[in-house]
Order: C-alpha cells, then sequence, then structure tokens
C-alpha cells in the first residue's frame, strides 16, 4: 500500500496503544504527571486552537522553550494538523533570534515563562509574529503583545481534531543549524524523513530506544529536535521524563534516581559536570551515593566524546553510546555500537571502538573523501578525509538557500567532518575542518590533543585552537580547566610533560593557558570562535601594555 509516513500515525498509536504510559516533566513546583492518554487530549486542543488562531497548513509555529509536557504537545500538534514546527534556540543572540524567525517567517510563538524576558528583546524586529503564548505564570508584564495564556487557550479549545490527510513529503519542521559563521542556515524535515529517522533511532543496533525505556533527553528540544528521542520515544511508547530549564548534575540525578530512567541523551559538557558531580559525591564517604543503576544507556554526540570522560562514566555504571550526526542529518547519521566479532577484543580494544563516531545507521550511506583528489579514501582507518552522506533523513539544501552547492554536491551532503573509516565501516572523527591546525603544511587534530590533555587527572576541561603563526601558518594552543579540586595547582609545564610521551614533538602546543570555563555554544560545545577571539584580545592586550 502506499501508506504516508507521518507524525500522525507516530500519535495515533501513541496515544491509542499507551494510554497510562507517562510524560513527567520538571516545573518550578516539582514533577508534572500525565498520561499518554491525558497528553492525547491536550494536543488535540492545541491543534484545535492553532486552527481557531488561524493557522495555515505549511505555516511556521514557532516554540521557545525548554523541554517541557507542552513543548511536547507542540512537537506533536503543530505537524499533525499539517503546519510546520520551529524550534528556535533560545540561547542565540537576539539578533540571530529575529534572523531565524523572520527568516521562517513564525506566524506565532510559544514561549515559557521563564524566557519571556530573552523574547522579547526581539519584539519590535518579528513582524510576521501576530501572536505570543505564553507556558507558565510570568514574573513580570511583558512588552510581548498580543500574548496569549497557554492553558487558557487549551480549555477553550475542542478535545477533538480530525487530523487532516497529509503527503508524506509536506514539512514537519524545521530547525536552524547553530552555525559559527554567517547567519544560521534552516533545515526543513519533512513528514517521511522525521518518520523514518524516528525508525531509525528506534533500531536496536541503533540508539534501541523501547516501550521498556524512561527517556531523559538533555539535549534540548531546539537542538535538531533533541535528536528525535520525543518522536522515538512517544513512537514505541516509553515513558518521558523532561527536564525543564533543570539541567544541573543535581538535579538530573535526582529525577534518574527517582524516575529510574534507563536513556539519557546529551552533549559531551553535560556529562563532563555530571561526572565531575559524581567523582566529588564519591570522595564523600558520609554522603550516601546515587543509585543510578536504572541507566542503560547514555547517547552522547554533538562533539567528540573524550575516552577519559567515557571512562569515568562507565565506572559509575553509565555507559555512554557515540554518535556522530548535525542539524542537517536529523541528526542521527551514526552509532558506536560494537559487532558480534568485537566481542572477543580485549576491553581497550572494545572500548577504542566504542570511542569511535561509529556506522552510519541503515538508510544512510557514507563515503570520506580526500578534498584535495576528490577520490573516496580507503577503509583503512588510516586514511583521512571529508565525511559525505546521503539517505532520506538528510537535507537536500538548505532554506531560501537551495542554489547552495557548496555543501551539497551531485546528491551528498558535504558535513565538514573530517575522518577516518576502518573495514568495518567505522568512522572516527579527526576534526571539523576548520578546526584542523595546520602547521607547516601537516595537520595536527585539536580533539585528539583535547582528549589526551583531559585526560590528565586534573583536567576537567580542555579545548585546542590554532593560532596564526608567521613561519608553521599555525600552532596549537591549548586553553585548560582545572578540576575544582585541583584548581591554582597545575602548572603549563605539567601538562606539555604528560603530553611529551605521547605525541610527536610538533603536536605540542606552543602555549597552555588556564581558564575558569571553556565557553560553550548555544548547545553547549566547546566554542573554539570564542576562544580564537579571547586568544587574539589576550595578545593585543599583551602587545599594548
Ligand atoms: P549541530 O548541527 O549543531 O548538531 O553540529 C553538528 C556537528 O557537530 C558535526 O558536523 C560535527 O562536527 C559535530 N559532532 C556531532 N557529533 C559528533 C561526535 N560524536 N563527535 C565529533 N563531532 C561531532
Amino acid at each position: 500500500m502506499d501508506y504516508p509516513l507521518t507524525v500522525q500515525h507516530i500519535f495515533n498509536r501513541a496515544t491509542r496503544f499507551f494510554p497510562h504510559k507517562e510524560i513527567v516533566s520538571r516545573t518550578e513546583t516539582g514533577m508534572r504527571r500525565y498520561t499518554y492518554a491525558d497528553f492525547g487530549e491536550r494536543v488535540q486542543r492545541l491543534a484545535s486552537a492553532l486552527t481557531g488562531l488561524g493557522i495555515q497548513p505549511g505555516q511556521r509555529v514557532g516554540t521557545f522553550g525548554w523541554n517541557t509536557y507542552r513543548h511536547l504537545e507542540l512537537y506533536f500538534a503543530v505537524p499533525c494538523m499539517g503546519a510546520v514546527l520551529h524550534t528556535l534556540n533560545v540561547r542565540l543572540f537576539t539578533e540571530q533570534l529575529e534572523y531565524i524567525i523572520n527568516d521562517a517567517e513564525d506566524q506565532i510563538i510559544f514561549v515559557d515563562a521563564d524566557l519571556v524576558p530573552v523574547l522579547e528583546k526581539a519584539f519590535g524586529h518579528i513582524p510576521t509574529v501576530k501572536n505570543f503564548v505564553i507556558m507558565g505564570t510570568p514574573t513580570e508584564v511583558t512588552r510581548l503583545s498580543p500574548t496569549l495564556d497557554y492553558e487558557t487557550l487549551l480549555s477553550y479549545s475542542s478535545p477533538h481534531y480530525d487530523w487532516p490527510e497529509l503527503d508524506e513529503n509536506d514539512a514537519a519542521a524545521m530547525c536552524y543549524t547553530s552555525g559559527t559563521t554567517g547567519n544560521p542556515k534552516g533545515v526543513v524535515y519533512s513528514h517521511r524523513s522525521t518518520f523514518l529517522h524516528t525508525m531509525g533511532a528506534c533500531l536496536a543496533d541503533s540508539l534501541g530506544i523501547t516501550e521498556s525505556d524512561v527517556v531523559l533527553p538533555v539535549v534540548p528540544m531546539f537542538h535538531a529536535n533533541a535528536w528525535g528521542t520525543p518522536y522515538a520515544a512517544t513512537l514505541v511508547g516509553a515513558k518521558h521524563v523532561l527536564p525543564g530549564r533543570f539541567l544541573g548534575a543535581a538535579p538530573l540525578v535526582e529525577m534518574i534516581e527517582q524516575e529510574r530512567v534507563t536513556l539519557l541523551a546529551g552533549v559531551p559538557s553535560i556529562w563532563i559536570g555530571l561526572a565531575s558531580h559524581l567523582e566529588r559525591l564519591s570522595l564523600e564517604p558520609e554522603t550516601a551515593q546515587p543509585d543510578l543503576s536504572s541507566v542503560r544507556i547514555v547517547p552522547c554526540g554533538g562533539s567528540a566524546i573524550p575516552p577519559a570522560l567515557m571512562k569515568t562514566m562507565d565506572r559509575f555504571g553509565l555507559p555512554m553510546l557515540h554518535a556522530w550526526g548535525m542539524t542537517e542529518t536529523s541528526p542521527l547519521a551514526s552509532v558506536a555500537r560494537l559487532s558480534s566479532h568485537h566481542l572477543t577484543l580485549s576491553e581497550s580494544e572494545q572500548f577504542a571502538i566504542r570511542n569511535k563516531q561509529g556506522r552510519v545507521t541503515p538508510l544512510v550511506d557514507c563515503r570520506v573523501v580526500d578534498i584535495a583528489t576528490g577520490q573516496e579514501v580507503p577503509w583503512d582507518g588510516k586514511s583521512v578525509g571529508e565525511i559525505q552522506v546521503r539517505g532520506p533523513w538528510i537535507a537536500r539544501a538548505y532554506y531560501h538557500d537551495e542554489a547552495n552547492n557548496e555543501k551539497f554536491m551531485d546528491g551528498w551532503l558535504r558535513t565538514g567532518d573530517v575522518a577516518t573509516i576502518d573495514a568495518d565501516g567505522y568512522l572516527q572523527i579527526v576534526d571539523r575542518t576548520k578546526d584542523l591546525v595546520k602547521s607547516g603544511g601537516e595537520w595536527i587534530s585539536s580533539v585528539e590533543l583535547e582528549n589526551m590533555i583531559m585526560a590528565y587527572p586534573k583536567v576537567l576541561e580542555a579545548a585546542v585552537i590554532g593560532v596564526p603563526h608567521p613561519v608553521m601558518q599555525e600552532r596549537p594552543v591549548a586553553y585548560v580547566v582545572a578540576k575544582p579540586e585541583f584548581e591554582g595547582q597545575i602548572t603549563p609545564d605539567e601538562i606539555l610533560d604528560y603530553l611529551r610521551p605521547q605525541v610527536a614533538k610538533w603536536w605540542l602546543p606552543d602555549e597552555v593557558l588556564f581558564i575558569e570555563a571553556v565557553p560553550k555554544t548555544s548547545v553547549g560545545k566547546f566554542s573554539k570562535r570564542e576562544l580564537r577571539d579571547l586568544y587574539a584580545a589576550q595578545k593585543s592586550a599583551a602587545t599594548a601594555s
């Protein structure tokens, strides 16, 4: 049968088969719980409300919120009624936010009450937005206008909505890249791509989400659709645990323990914070240690997992699953699961494989291409090239930029990630093209250096950037954050002595500089752009003085 693959199927199945399963959401006043049945009714009320407000099929509905049950309701009501969910990154600079809202022509924006002051800064510069719907109670009077209250809107709207017949190629959602240069670029996901990506995420050799899982996405719902976990968990009827804005290590531990979370998803910086918290707790024998035994797996991507972090998480019974992808790939593109023939390998050999970015998931094709020659590199685990991918959930163009063929070439997406691929097809990312340090005609992997430095027991975070050099073109400089208990007790020489036996001499950073925290991007990655700016500012200040 020619059966359309739409988000409606995910919703209908979940509410029909799992009415008693729970959706739990952290709020200011504690955990709010309801069932898929309640959720189903509220999603239909929301769709009725949107129709009542004049939202037409294909129009963009913006969201400006944390991971909450209301955001989950929007994830379903908007695409199921034929409109397009546009999740806005709440950590963007106001100009970028304005650019994105205007580029997408959002008609209405749903905003969490505590984020109203952030969105207010864009008010007056986003003419397409006709209504602001506030989720929760703001503490102050807002300039946003006109405003509606989410709960009032739902209470007056019909709990029955007949979903329209949709074409599976209709747009369901869109996200903008967290691009560090130039304006962010829009990526549109169709119902079909979302559906297939959801199936891909649920495959046992992928994230393997099942009905018995309790899924806690720390990755924001505005970062590449929380990696598809809201749709995947709903399709299979898993219990959702949504952390709201409570993303610190202590509240996360509390939620894991109380709700018996089995699957956590987030970027490495979140787990660096959590692991450091657990390490500190373990040094306090009189403190009761948290019971995290329910956790089965911690999918992690967004940037490379430092091996030292993966080891610490293993030690606390939190096995990480390395995954790779990008906004343009929906985002799940590869996952590092061990294959059956790896099971006879030693623990350290298995660890090395788990630490790679893994194999592309079924339906994603990949090739690793030598940028200079345009030829595919051999699958030898050594030759380096750019990862290029294609598949039914890989973007074919940017929104409003369909002519851009720099990133999209001969039906392939050029990811800008440089990697090796081994005989089994496991990718290992060496760096992003623009972060590789080009030293005297050779490349130095900033990721490898960072991983080594972060393996030093006194180090919490490390980020390496290439800085201009008159002879060598670029040289590596390391910014290092000490663990709180070792603050002020590490020296640059100590780091260099630690690195010396592990790397070629020319890989050693020219400078090791200590900072309080590595600046992060809006989605929690190390911000190399900010570090380059910081370095330039430090140098010009030093020259001036
Ligand atoms: P974004 O679109 O913001 O999710 O960023 C996508 C980029 O994050 C990719 O192109 C990679 O450079 C990086 N990335 C994502 N996952 C990983 C990973 N597991 N290891 C290394 N880099 C990653």
